[in-house]
């Protein structure tokens, strides 16, 4: 199932013309189907609602509205991106719709969801220190349940972030990020980033 969702996956397309600012780095195909698959077994995506902050080109959307979800909203403030990913929906062709909304992710307009899978900016660039933490806090306030991608190195701010918020990390794995050379501050042809993924489970979680 994984390396069919996989394969599905791969037909979506990334960035146009990526922003250093907003720190667009698109998951690979290989690591969303990780994740979303481990978000499978556990429960979370068919017959949930699931929110993605931050779709960007719509890779973690598409490939959770392909596991029956209830319900899937995907955020995202650049409108170059969302036209990408309105185009990447017909290319995985989910059998439940994805909502597409512009927007400011950190303040999503939710009341609740079951589930938040993202990727979100790093916080890694001058201007967005801390972007990561914005979106961490709007995924309190909303779900029962996240999985969520941040830098390496991020384990313990986001297990004291989520003990602080009354939830609990209760799974961690690290994965690389082969991202294509987009930005002139990267020197080589290819940058892998090194990441961790995480599932958290939130103050509401039942
Ligand atoms: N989640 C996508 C994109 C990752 S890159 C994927 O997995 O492929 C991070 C995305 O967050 C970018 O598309 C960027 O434009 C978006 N973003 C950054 N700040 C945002 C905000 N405040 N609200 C909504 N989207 C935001």
């Amino acid at each position: 199932m994984k390396r069919a969702l996989e394969q599905r996956l791969s037909a979506v397309e990334g960035f146009r013309d990526p922003s250093a600012a907003l720190e667009q780095y698109p998951t690979p195909a290989d690591l969303a189907a990780h994740l979303l698959h481990l978000a499978d077994l556990h429960g979370d995506l068919a017959g949930r609602t699931v929110a993605d902050l931050g779709t960007g080109t719509g890779m973690l959307a598409l490939g959770a509205a392909t596991r029956e979800p209830e319900r899937v909203l995907a955020i995202e403030r650049d409108p170059d991106a969302l036209a990408v990913a309105r185009e990447n929906e017909p290319r995985v062709d989910p059998a439940v719709g994805v909502d597409w909304l512009l927007g400011d992710a950190t303040r999503p307009p939710l009341a609740s969801v079951d589930t938040v899978v993202m990727n979100p900016p790093f916080g890694a660039q001058r201007g967005s220190e801390h972007a990561d933490r914005a979106f961490l806090a709007a995924t309190a306030g909303i779900a029962g349940v996240s999985y969520s991608i941040h830098n390496a190195g991020s384990k313990s701010f986001v297990e004291s972030f989520a003990a602080d918020e009354g939830g609990e990390v209760t799974h961690a794995f690290a994965a690389e990020l082969d991202v294509a050379r987009q930005f002139e501050f990267h020197t080589s042809e290819r940058e892998r980033l090194d990441v961790e993924a995480f599932r958290i489970e939130w103050a509401g979680y039942s």
